[in-house]
This record gives structure tokens, sequence and C-alpha cells, in this order.
């Protein structure tokens, strides 16, 4: 086996790594924040909740680069979001549902 070889395989190793670190992450925000809706209180799908930012309309970014952020600097971000599903999520954008 050659150095190249070697190399490929802890980089597919890494990229693997850091996809189920992503979703460890997802699951544990979801369930931090309570595991549902906070309006319409879905629960069935993770991938379908969002985490929207209760002060201001700027991306939380957790769905990007956040995670790969320490757990304590994603906790410090999730205590300014709701969660909520993704079509409550574009009702409040639209204001058709105001936060409670
Ligand atoms: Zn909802």
């Amino acid at each position: 086996m050659t150095e190249k070889r070697k190399y490929a395989d802890r980089r597919e190793y890494l990229i693997k790594a850091v996809a189920k670190r992503r979703r460890k992450v997802k699951l544990m925000a979801i369930e931090y924040r309570g595991g549902r809706c906070q309006i319409c209180g879905y629960n069935k799908c993770p991938g379908a909740l969002d985490l929207h930012h209760i002060n201001g309309q700027k991306s939380f970014g957790i769905s990007e680069k956040g995670y790969t952020r320490s757990w304590k600097k994603i906790k410090k971000e999730l205590d300014k979001c709701i969660l909520v599903c993704a079509n409550c999520h574009r009702e409040i954008e639209v204001g058709i549902t105001q936060l409670p």
C-alpha cells in the first residue's frame, strides 16, 4: 500500500467522521430545544425541523459551519433560537405566524 493510498483512506474516513458528527450535533440541537416544533408540535422528521434565530433575521448558521464548533458554543447559540418545523419556519418568515 502506497502513502497516497493511505492518505486517500484517511481522507475518506475524515469526511465520513465529519458527516457523522454533523448529524449527531443536529440531533443533539433538536433534542436540546425540545425535540419538536415549538408552534405546532411536529416531531416526525428531524430533517424537517429548523432552528429559527429569535433576534433578527440573521441566519444562525448551525446548519453550516456551526456544526464544527464546540457543543458549548452551539448551546449558547441555541439559547437564542426556537425549534420550528419547516412549514412553521416559512410562515414565520412571511409573517403569517407570530412567535409565541
Ligand atoms: Zn410547526
